[in-house]
């Protein structure tokens, strides 16, 4: 039989044949008016993407680029910092602020869970020079609650870094409402398009902090990066292709909102939310314990199984099966839980189609008793909710 590769990893995610062909054509050289033009489109497109009337910025990295940017050009050797962690992102945050040298408090959540506010607060001290945690912990699927801590962080007179990397797309933000300072994206998630591209949004504030910190940098100095962007450049060779298949995921994004961007994005985040629970409903449904019951990620679902049974035989069997591509368990969590994503360019249909042939591994591959139609009975009356209510 036929079997379509189908990607649900929370990254990479299934690609937009429009960014596709975008890409294809991309061979144009950097230095002149019709990539400059191109950038700048791309650019005063992110603005609305993330939300924000702050600079955002556009760097050729993975995310971990736009992490290591926002402690490199934020920090000075010795400064106190304030890491929220809750799982393998967040660690590498850790990972990241030591690397440069700074004093690292951390507030941790154990995995599958999110923060207690009242932890936060009592953490944060006036000489916190920064916070940094993620809007949603891809490692776990865990949503956590950037409102509240932003409220936290200012009161605290602290910078906010979020890693929304998994959480630009599938979580509603107030970027300068809550004030946020530096929020960063990543292009092989929501936004349709595959690795290799940054996003950054950069607050005054965070402008005025870079003045006065000492961390080395230099293929990631944002204020080289801002500079160059008031001219519609990059400081070094962009990635050319990504930046066309960027912008051409954005002008989608914006046609699912009769070319409104925000409304679009919107409408994106919403999607996700609805295609998380549906999923969710489905695979409880079928007897599967959800790994991040209390605060669940959009972005992603994690579940967690049984007790004996190693979560790797599901990956494998929907592989091999079904040529559906999900996540394993990342570290320790290995064989303990499985990932599906619901980030980017995925449909209501998609989610059918994976819970379907969840049906067929519980069944013959782990051996559950489950009737056919049980996990996407409950994803469709989760359907119905929205659409009836809206979506
Ligand atoms: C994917 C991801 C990253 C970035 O990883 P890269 O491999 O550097 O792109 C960082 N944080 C979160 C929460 C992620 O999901």
């Amino acid at each position: 039989m036929i079997r379509k590769t189908r990607l649900y990893t929370p990254g990479p995610t299934p690609l937009l044949p429009a960014a596709q062909f975008a890409m294809a054509a991309a061979d144009i050289h950097h230095r002149t008016p019709e990539f400059r033009a191109l950038f700048q489109k791309v650019l005063a497109q992110l603005k609305v993407f993330v939300g924000t009337k702050n600079d955002v910025l556009l760097l050729a990295s993975s995310g971990t680029g736009a992490m290591e940017a926002s402690v490199s050009n934020l920090t000075s050797p010795g400064d106190r910092v304030l890491v929220l962690t809750a799982g393998k992102f967040g660690e590498r945050w850790v990972d990241l602020t030591r690397a440069f040298g700074c004093q690292v408090d951390v507030v941790k959540a154990p995995y599958g869970q999110t923060f207690d506010l009242a932890e936060v607060s009592k953490a944060l001290k006036p000489e916190h020079r920064a916070v940094y945690m993620q809007a949603t912990e891809t490692s776990t699927a865990v949503r956590h609650d950037v409102e509240g801590v932003a409220k936290l962080v200012k009161e605290a007179g602290a910078l906010l870094v979020v890693d929304g990397i998994t959480g630009l797309g599938t979580t509603h933000f107030d970027v300068d409402g809550w004030g946020i300072d530096i929020l960063i994206g990543g292009s092989q998630k929501a936004v349709m398009i595959p690795p290799g591209l940054a996003y950054l949004s950069v607050s005054e504030r965070a402008w005025a902090a870079m003045e006065t910190a000492k961390n080395p940098r230099y293929y990631f100095d944002l204020r080289k990066e801002r500079k160059n962007a008031a001219k519609a450049e990059s400081a070094y060779t962009p990635s050319v292709a990504l930046v066309a298949g960027l912008g051409a995921a954005l002008d989608y994004i914006a046609g699912q909102a009769g070319g409104d961007l925000e409304k679009g994005r919107e409408a994106l985040v919403d999607n996700a939310q609805v295609n998380a629970a549906a999923t969710r409903a489905g695979l409880v449904a079928l007897g599967f314990t959800l790994f991040a019951p209390g605060s669940p990620a959009a972005a992603a679902t994690a579940v967690a199984v049984p007790e004996g049974m190693d979560s790797s035989a599901v990956v494998k069997a929907l592989k091999t099966r079904f040529a559906a591509v999900i996540a394993n368990g990342q570290g320790e969590m290995k064989g303990k839980i499985f990932r599906i994503a619901h980030l980017g360019f995925f449909d209501y249909l998609d989610t059918v189609a994976l819970l379907g042939a969840m049906e067929h591994i519980a069944k013959h591959t782990l051996g559950l008793k489950v009737e056919y139609g049980q996990g996407v009975a409950a994803a469709q009356a989760v359907y119905a909710k929205a659409v009836v209510s809206g979506q």
